[in-house]
């Protein structure tokens, strides 16, 4: 060994001739326990070195709880090295946003957009991105007011490592309260974007070919608008869009229908029902459920012949069923093998019928 080998041995094993790598593996697992900072605080306490090994673990996750926890979480030395995974909300980086382009190890970002509406999620996004590193491999942006082109144009350029892509719009919709409060929300959501919810001719196209979607019928203008735009993540693997497939009218109607039911309460006479979706509608199931699957099966073919990475593709939906992929919080997963079989399954269908024709 080196004398320069000897003295970097001397830096890294403390007195007590424990490894740093056995160190590290208990800082691991304190840090895993629930108790949050109060775990590692008396270990933080030993040298300096204890220190640097229980931060280093402890912030590698950061939650930012609010704009001052967020300023204070910046003062503190080391944290732009440390921190791998960052959660937080868009409003939280009224202070120091700039300080966020200085967390060169972050690989993991979720956002919350709940406090931004559809006015001002195109401003924040630019604002908010440019100040990320760009070797980010998995970003979730939750309760977005749209899921559009533009949006995902300025994440596939600006994030070309992704590997892991979550953007959500239907959490936005508040059935918590009353009837008139869901439907309010619903308004402020792009969050079933067929057949014309779209501004630009371009947007409506995809929207309008969606909506005529048959399993004879591809369309191509769903490759060519959202493929095309997430055609630069070529490391993408996971992708879900949390948009329903169903027509916009299909909430609008269930409003109607549903929202004047009222129902007998032995203490107070009689109210309306507390609000619920599609999903516990049984005329809602039986007129869109096939329909809306096989779209959610078809967006997905189509997305998956593009992006040859994918491995996943989810999108929110209010007809899951007790089947691998789907679950209890309205999202369906199709596995983009499945769907690629099942897109060349209907190609050779379609062949078959051009030669009878
Ligand atoms: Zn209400
Ligand atoms: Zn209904």
């Amino acid at each position: 060994m080196t004398v320069t080998g000897h003295r970097r041995m001397s830096v890294l094993i403390p007195r007590n001739g424990l490894p740093p790598e056995i160190l590290d593996r208990i800082v691991l697992l304190l840090v895993s326990d629930t108790a949050g900072f109060t775990a590692i605080a008396s270990l933080s306490l030993v040298s300096w070195q204890f220190r640097q090994l229980a931060f280093r673990r402890y912030y590698a996750t950061l939650r930012v709880r609010s704009a001052r926890h967020w300023v204070r979480s910046c003062r503190i030395d080391g944290m732009y090295s440390w921190v791998r995974s960052l959660d937080t909300s868009t409003p939280f980086f009224q202070y120091k946003l700039d300080a966020l382009s200085r967390f060169a190890s972050l690989q993991d970002l979720t956002l919350d957009f709940s406090a931004d509406g559809l006015a001002t999620q195109r401003s924040r996004c630019l604002l908010l991105f440019k100040n990320v590193a760009a070797g980010l491999s998995s970003l979730k942006l939750t309760h977005l007011p749209r899921i559009d082109v533009t949006l995902l144009s300025l994440l596939a350029g600006r994030f070309p490592s992704l590997s892991n892509l979550d953007l959500s719009c239907t959490e936005r919709l508040d059935e918590q309260c009353c009837w008139l409060c869901y439907e309010e929300s619903s308004s402020c959501v792009v969050h079933s974007p067929i057949p014309d919810c779209f501004p630009s001719a371009e947007r409506l196209a995809v929207c309008n070919s969606l909506s005529a979607v048959t399993p004879d019928h591809l369309p191509s203008h769903l490759q060519s608008v959202f493929g095309n735009a997430l055609k630069p993540l070529r490391k993408l693997e996971h992708l879900f869009l949390g948009i329903f497939l169903s027509g916009a009218d299909m909430l609008n109607c269930h409003f109607d229908r549903c929202a004047t039911v009222v129902i007998s309460s032995p203490r107070t006479g009689w109210y309306s029902s507390p609000p619920f979706g599609p999903d516990r509608c049984e005329i809602c199931l039986v007129e869109h459920g096939a329909t809306v699957r096989e779209r959610e099966r078809i967006a997905s073919a189509l997305l998956a012949k593009l992006l040859p990475s994918l491995e996943t593709i989810g999108w929110s939906t209010y007809f899951a069923k007790d089947r691998p992929g789907d679950d209890v919080e309205r999202k369906a997963t199709v596995f983009a093998r499945d769907s690629l079989e099942g897109k060349a399954a209907m190609g050779r269908r379609g062949s078959a019928l051009d030669k009878a024709g």
